[in-house]
């Protein structure tokens, strides 16, 4: 629960900001002039803060739209990501978010508006072709936080009525009320991410279970949409594949494989400045312990042997269930994306 509420004064009034202060009535209301005074101050802790994170509702005001490589993605030409907000309701060991912010606050952009303006303007201007892609899940869950932010009540209607683009939601929340709750497009995926379970005991905190995922994707498969299965970050233990045939058979057995809209795969990596501060943060993980080493592209990641062995061993288990072309290895464009974002390309 959210107990303090910080709120830039340039957004007092908007109808988003009233709705989500009513669904936290007992919470602190502290209004300031811009989201980075509370946001980006050196000392913070963010393990300390993400025990009892505050809320701040913000207006994001220029690079709504990220354009991502052009090898990246699910068979698109051009691919874009957007992030409503930063952060995230869950607390994975592995996720670059705490490395990369000095905050775990929630940081939620609440103009949806400019966001949409942008996509629109994005699409007007590059003129025909295959769609373009718009991924949603790059810097907080897509759907976990949907109750309070409603932005898949916003942005699948907005996609759902372009036959120019493609929105993929990256979740391992159940939060599908929204989606059930109106007609599937076929341009709007939402891909579940997977670790296996007892993994995911470990490192996933908070995170609902396998089980409960694969519950999510059967009720929309049952009425219609298009999901993905994302195995991004594989994570390395010594019996690591045991771990990964279960979690496939558990996962593909459980859902209509055949119409899986797509599945991608990626070994854990992380930009060499936030592996060493999530090291700091937690030094007794056993992620962190693990076989990780600095790689020419300025990532931490497995040595390439151990990288190669799981991505073809799991490539594998999934070829058993999927054809080719539905399965995207993700490794080499993340690693791009990751290096050029946090400026190390
Ligand atoms: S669910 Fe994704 S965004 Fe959230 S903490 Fe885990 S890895 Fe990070």
């Amino acid at each position: 629960m959210v107990s303090t509420i910080y709120i830039e004064d340039s957004i007092r009034g908007h109808p988003r900001v009233e709705r989500i202060c009513s669904q936290f009535n007992k919470a602190q209301i502290v209004w300031c002039d811009q989201y980075t005074e509370v946001f980006n101050p050196k000392a913070q802790n963010f393990r300390l803060q993400k025990r009892n994170p505050a809320l701040i509702l913000a207006a994001k005001r220029d690079a709504f739209v990220m354009q991502v490589p052009s090898n990246y993605g699910l068979g698109g030409e051009q691919n874009y990501y957007f992030s409503h907000m930063l952060n995230c309701i869950y607390d994975c060991r592995y996720c670059f978010l705490q490395g990369m912010f000095r905050s775990a606050h929630y940081l939620l952009f609440i103009n949806y508006d400019d966001f949409s303006t942008a996509i629109t303007s994005i699409l007007s201007d590059r003129g025909s072709g295959k769609p373009a892609w718009f991924f949603s899940g790059y810097d907080c869950d897509s759907l976990a936080y949907e109750p309070v932010t409603r932005f898949a009540q916003y942005f699948v209607p907005f996609f759902g009525a372009r036959s120019d683009a493609c929105l993929e939601l990256r979740t391992k929340s159940t939060q599908i009320r929204c989606l059930l709750t109106q007609e599937p497009f076929p341009n709007v995926i939402a891909a579940f991410s997977f670790t296996p379970p007892d993994i995911a005991k470990a490192l996933e905190h908070r995170v609902p279970s396998v089980q409960s995922r694969v519950n999510a994707m059967q009720k929309l498969q049952r009425v219609g949409w298009n999901i993905g299965l994302r195995f991004d970050p594989l994570i390395y233990v010594h019996n690591y594949r045991q771990h990964y045939a279960n979690l496939v058979k558990e996962v593909c057995s459980s859902i209509d494989v055949s119409r899986v809209h797509s599945v991608s795969l990626g070994s854990f990596r992380m930009p060499k400045d936030f592996f060493k501060t999530i090291v700091k943060l937690y030094p007794h993980s056993p992620l962190y312990a693990g076989p990780v080493e600095l790689g020419a592209d300025g990532l931490m990641a497995y040595a390439d042997d151990i990288k190669d062995e799981m991505l073809q061993y799991v490539t594998d288990l999934l070829l058993q269930w999927i054809p080719h072309a539905k399965l995207f290895n993700h490794e080499q464009e993340q690693n791009a994306i990751s290096a050029k974002k946090y400026g190390l390309m």
